[in-house]
Order: C-alpha cells, then structure tokens, then sequence
C-alpha cells in the first residue's frame, strides 16, 4: 500500500526507505492490479527505476517531491515516450519534448512512472471513449470511474501511485477525482502551463493534481504552478504558499450554497453527503450563505457549444502529416483522400461527434446564433460568481449528480453523458480554482466528492477549506477492498 506522497518524501529523505524501493512497490502494485483497473496505457517501468537509481545515488534531495511516484495522464508530452492521447490518429507519436510540468516534477524530484488512460482526446466523462478500451473502478470493476482523466484516478484510487496529473477542461480532474474517491484539483486557469498539453479547449484546459490528500495536492500544485513563457495564457500572478496556508482552519470563511441549482436529478446519496459534508465545515468555523447563480443551470450547453468549437480548430492538425497515424493509400489517391481517410479511421465516434457539431457552430449563419450566445452566456456566468463572491469566499456542491455508474450505462446517449458535469463545467467556464474531495459513500458504497470553488488565484483559501474538512473526516483514508487481484463488485 503506497504511503502520502509527503510523507513518502520524508521517509526516503530521512533513509527509512529509498526511491528505488518506493518506485518498486508502486510497480509490484501496477503488475498486481492493472489487469482488474486498466489505468495504464504506457508503464515506464526501466525509466523510473533508472531515475530513482540516480536520485538514491545523489546522496542530496533533488526536491520536496524526490522519489515519490507520479502517473501521468497520457496527453502530456513526455520526451522519448509515446504519447497517445488514448486515440488511434496518435499511434507511434512519440514526443521530442517534455510538457513543461513534468520538466517541474522532475525537477523536484519525482519520479514519473506511467502514462495513463483517458477518453480519446480528454473528450469524455467515463474513459469509455478511449481507443484502448476502458479503465475501471476501484471501487467496483464493473463501473466507470469517471472521466476523462480516468485512468490517473483510478490509479490514485487504488494505490498504485500516491500522485497522478490530470488534465481538466469540463471537469476532468474533480469528476473522475469524486467518482473514485480521491483528490482532484484543478487551479485557476492560466495558473499551471499547458505547455505539452494537448490541446482540447485552449479556453478551458487546466492541469491539477489527484491525490489521497489535500496536503499532498498542494505540494504537487506548489512545484507545477506558476508562470511560463512558453505559455502565452500562463498567469505571471505570483504563486501563493499554499502548503504553508493549510492550518486547519475554517474559521471565518463564508461558504456560499447555490440551493435552487441543486434541484431534480440529484441522487440521494449525494444530497445527504452533500448536507453532511457542510455541517463538518460549520464545525471547523466556516459560515453557510445562500447564494444565487442564476445562470448555472445553462453550464451544460454552453460549455458543449465552446468546448466542441474550440476542438474542432484544435484538431485539425492531425491530419496524416505532422503526427502519428496515417491511412494506407492507393497510388492514385490524392493528398485529400490522405486527410480523410486519416482522420476517419485515425479519430472515434465521440471525437468526430464534437468535430461535427465545433464545425457547424462556428460556421457562417450559425455563429451568431450559437458559439456567439455561449459565449454571452458565459459572461453572465461570470458575473454571477463575481456577484456571488462579493459574500462569500467560496462555493459549495457537491462534485457529481450521482455516484460511479455502470461502464456501458451512458455510451448510447452521449446527452445523458453530458449532464453528468452538470457541476464541474462552471469552475472551467469561469476559469476558478475549484478542488474535489471525498464526502461519504453512497448505500452501495461508492464514493462521492464535495466540490468547493473560490475565487481567481485564491487557490490557499479552496485547499485550506478542503484540507481542514480532510482533519475531521477519514474517507479519504479508505481504500477499495481487493482480494489479489480481483476485485470487488457493488451489489445491486
Ligand atoms: N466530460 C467533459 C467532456 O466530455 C469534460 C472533459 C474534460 O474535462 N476533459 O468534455
């Protein structure tokens, strides 16, 4: 069983154990329980136990992260290793460079081990849209564990690693993070480089962390955020001490619960865990305010206008030429018959789906009509959260409308999909830094998260809020029964 990224960290810096030993366990545990989770797509078993080689040789600490394991969500460009992006078009792309945050993780000493399962392109709730099938749920195999970033929280979840990156542009990070009973966080937008990032959204992709703590999130977001030149829309706004800042307390904030927002189609489960989980805030001094967001409800299509407009016009670069795939071809076929067949045998379903529908609301006629009135939709989305934290330092809900659902259950309605980040899209929406941590379980024993979001750049006050509930509360430190390798199943 993996320890706390932290206090792995110390322990190899105190010699109680070493980066070789950690790096091994994280890998005896991969080999383990990878055939019941799939969370890999790429391990890099001889590359880390290389690098923790070198760092237990160096006799120094390279950093606040020397030795610890980290998974890698595989859409962050990792030189020498193939980057897939969970997508067929990307077969045999193998990066010359590395994303900007593993240049950090690695600086600070970690150890990146794998590269991990997401649906195709990050396009997705479920990681049921991965060319190379699905992860599972730790919690119970026969579900999803949410989505896109499913295989790094699953990873997390099951204790193959104490870390994994995600990226987050609807939700990625926080719903997945929920679903499998870790922390997800995704940072400000512009706080964390997307250099080496895939690009899905430009307007709405953020990398966080997942981790079995809140601490343990901060110090990840302390060594990857900051500012980049090599990404134009990276914040120059100083970093805060974010670690320093989690003193446990809540005393004094104003937590702001937008109630008419959670109204039908709640599970239960959710709303009890929800209620629950605000009064262990009160307990720790937080205050509870109602609030209004008058336009939350229209987070759904507003965001499933710009995200799919912003795709399209990202991924038309794969097109035969520049990266991995490319369809067979007949002599006497032309260049255009290379793009098609390229992307049409190279992309799936979902990802030509947002193709499709990116094209159409960009295009002459209908712009106006819907990519133009998202975006009027999402000002006012804005300044509902700037009204909002006018009294309150942040917002409360819960992270999903339900708990983990079955792999299969939504894959045929891609609408019923989409409604599942009915409460996270917002936080990309507006750009807000907005954590996910476990809550409760619901009667079937699956997790379920507490979503709290704050204001731009005000990560310290989203994770000391998150951190002082972690103190009170302990689902953070169950982990799913496995019996060897199998795993368990939720009754019905
Ligand atoms: N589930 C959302 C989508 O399908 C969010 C994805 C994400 O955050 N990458 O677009």
């Amino acid at each position: 069983m993996m320890t706390a990224a932290r206090a792995l960290a110390q322990q190899i810096r105190d010699g109680s154990t070493t980066a070789v030993a950690a790096c091994e366990q994280s890998l005896e545990r991969i080999t383990q329980l990878e055939p019941a989770i799939s969370a890999f797509n790429t391990v890099m078993a001889e590359r880390a136990l290389d690098r923790a080689r070198r760092l237990d040789a160096a006799g120094r600490s390279a950093g606040p992260l020397h030795g610890v394991p980290i998974a890698l969500k595989d859409n962050m460009c990792t030189a020498g290793v193939p980057t897939t992006a969970s997508s067929k078009i990307l077969r045999g792309f193998v990066p010359p460079y590395d994303a900007t945050v593993v240049e950090r993780l690695e600086a600070a000493g970690a150890i990146v081990i794998g590269k991990t399962n997401l649906d195709e392109f990050a396009m997705g709730s479920s990681t049921e849209n991965s060319a190379l099938g699905p992860s599972k749920n730790p919690w119970d195999v026969t579900r999803a564990p949410g989505g896109s970033s499913g295989g790094s929280a699953a990873a997390v979840a099951s204790r193959m690693v104490p870390l994994a990156l995600g990226s987050d542009t609807g939700g990625s990070i926080r719903q997945p993070a929920a679903l499998c009973g870790v922390v997800g966080f995704k940072p400000t937008y512009g706080r964390v480089s997307r250099y080496g990032l895939l690009a899905f959204a430009s307007s709405l992709d953020q990398i966080g962390p997942f981790a079995q703590t809140v601490e343990d999130a901060a110090l990840v977001f302390q060594v990857i955020g900051g500012a980049d030149r090599r990404d134009s829309t990276s914040s120059p706004e100083a970093m805060p001490d974010v670690l320093g800042s989690l003193d446990g307390s809540a005393t004094g904030l104003r937590i702001g619960v937008p109630k008419a927002f959670l109204g039908a189609g709640i599970d239960d489960d959710v709303l009890r865990t929800f209620n629950e989980a605000l009064r262990v805030l009160q307990g720790r001094g937080a205050a509870l305010v109602d609030i209004e967001l008058p336009h939350a409800g229209y987070g759904i299509p507003v965001y499933y206008l710009i995200a799919t407009a912003e795709a399209s016009s990202n991924l038309a670069r794969y097109d035969g030429v520049r990266y991995g795939y490319r369809a067979r071809l007949d002599r006497e076929d032309g260049l255009r018959a290379m793009y098609e067949r390229t992307r049409d045998e190279g992309f799936g379903p979902e990802v030509k789906r947002r193709i499709m529908l990116g094209t159409y609301v960009l295009s002459a006629g209908y712009y106006d009509a819907y990519y133009l009135k998202a975006q009027q939709v999402r000002t006012l989305l804005r300044q509902d959260h700037e009204r909002a934290f006018e009294r309150v330092d942040l917002v409360a809900t819960p992270t999903t409308p339900t708990p983990a659902f079955r792999l299969g259950e939504k894959t045929s309605d891609p609408l019923q999909m989409y409604l599942n980040d009915i409460f996270t899209v917002s936080a990309n929406l507006t750009g807000l830094p907005a954590v996910s941590v476990p809550c409760g379980f619901s009667h079937k024993k699956l997790p379920l998260g507490l979503q709290l979001t704050g204001r731009m750049f005000d990560e310290a006050t989203v994770l000391r809020a998150a951190d002082a509930f972690q103190r009170d509360t302990t689902f953070h430190t169950e982990a799913p029964a496995f019996a060897g390798a199998s795993a368990r199943q939720a009754p019905d």
